[in-house]
């Protein structure tokens, strides 16, 4: 099969595209984010956009200048490019400014020296190519090697190394194959150079949006689920997340340990050393607590002075002994009063019943003199029987 893509409508197809991502990220741009990712994209696809637009002078102007100008907008189209992917990434350090900026300005030097003094066009080709590459593939291998990285994430990353791969083919046909290159223009390598950029741009510039969306998404999530001066799970968040526990080990049929926590005499050093100092017991504890647990212990805090843990799989022993090991850890200018409790879930409603046992031991451990645990499984037990008892009747 012998088919030939059209270089205009190559030029036209990619402008469209281009100019209709430009007109979408406007309009989100103004109502939606402020985000500093979307601003540096827009930048790189007006650069994109013009530079595309400029081949289509090809014919009318001279060759070399349209050639110079049109490469020169490419190489800081796809510099701007891979400085927003790594904003979204959070990657967009001055190092790697700094880098950026190098290998681009190289870049249109040494192209622009080869149009000049040394005008092949396989060597503009693979100078053009291997630096777009070279400038693409630290965000695409960023998105790759991210552990969590969400799948819309691992498909930008796909996408935009198979761009670097097929810009590294690119250079190495345009260097190495038989014959004139002008021969290879109209030839496989560049219908599927043609095809790639542009499936590629139609797929970068729509994942990018939906990028920028989950990423502003993911922020309001946090913001909404993050107690904003212990950075720790607030109560809302803690209860959904502690109700999907308790179903799954009602399911299981195994333990889970919670501990309801309260700082021992908080009003007085709030009222001794000043509420900013409280705070700071708060932010400190917190921390001290979060160092203390595992990866799948769920803490957070309830309210005022008032602090949960849920520790799925803890057996009564374990959950007394990290109950001990917190309350020795924080002992100093504050103490901490806990009640703590062990049972196997049998509905994720228990939590409501589970609250208030534990907040019974609480109230014990206060008053029994306070920096001291006190076990909820008293309580837990004398309401179940009751509700049998009651069933029964
Ligand atoms: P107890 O040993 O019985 O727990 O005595 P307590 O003084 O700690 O009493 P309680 O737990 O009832 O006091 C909670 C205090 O925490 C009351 C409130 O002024 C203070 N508080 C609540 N939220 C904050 C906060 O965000 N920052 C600061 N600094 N104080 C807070
Ligand atoms: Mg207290």
């Amino acid at each position: 099969m012998s088919f030939q893509l059209d270089p205009q409508t190559v030029y036209v197809s990619l402008i469209c595209g281009h100019v209709l991502t430009i007109v979408l990220l406007t309009a989100y741009r103004r109502s939606e984010s402020r985000d500093a990712s979307i601003s540096i994209f827009f930048t790189a696809k007006l650069l994109q956009a013009g530079a595309w637009s400029l081949m289509l002078l090809k014919g009318t102007v001279s060759d070399l200048t349209v050639i110079s100008f049109t490469n020169t907008l490419l190489f800081l189209g796809t510099a701007f490019e891979s400085a927003a992917l790594l904003r979204l990434q959070g990657a967009l350090t001055l190092r790697s400014r700094k880098i950026g900026v190098a290998v681009t300005l190289t870049a249109i030097l040494l192209f622009n020296a080869v149009l000049l003094f040394h005008n092949d066009e396989g060597l503009r080709i693979a100078v053009a190519s291997i630096f777009s590459a070279f400038l693409i593939a630290p965000p695409a291998l960023r998105f790759l090697i991210q552990r969590k990285a969400t799948a819309l994430r691992k498909l930008m990353g796909g996408l935009y190394t198979f761009l670097a791969v097929v810009l590294l083919i690119r250079a190495l046909v345009a260097l190495f194959a038989e014959g004139p290159v002008s021969l290879l223009a109209a030839n496989v390598s560049q219908n599927l150079f043609s095809i790639s950029a542009y499936m590629t741009m139609m797929l970068a510039n729509t994942g990018f949006v939906l990028l920028a969306k989950q990423k502003s998404d993911d922020e309001l999530f946090r913001l909404a689920s993050i107690d904003d001066l212990t950075q720790i799970w607030n109560r809302r968040t803690f209860i959904y997340k502690a109700e999907a526990i308790l179903d799954l080990y009602a399911k299981r049929r195994l333990p889970v340990s919670f501990l309801l926590f309260d700082i021992d005499g908080f009003k007085s050093i709030n009222d001794t050393y000043g509420h900013d100092q409280g705070d700071r017991v708060l932010r400190e504890m917190s921390a001290v607590v979060s160092k203390q647990i595992g990866a799948c212990d769920l803490f957070g805090r309830y309210g005022g002075d008032e602090f949960a843990l849920l520790l799925p799989g803890s057996s009564r022993a374990e959950s007394t002994l990290l109950a001990e090991r917190i309350r020795v850890a924080v002992e100093g200018l504050y103490t901490l009063s806990v009640g703590a409790l062990t049972f196997v879930p049998e509905h994720r409603s228990d939590l409501d019943r589970i609250y208030k046992c534990c907040d019974l031991a609480l109230y014990e451990a206060k008053r029994a003199g306070r920096n001291r645990i006190e076990r909820a499984e008293p309580h837990f037990e004398a309401p179940i029987r009751q509700e049998a008892d009651y069933v029964r009747i």
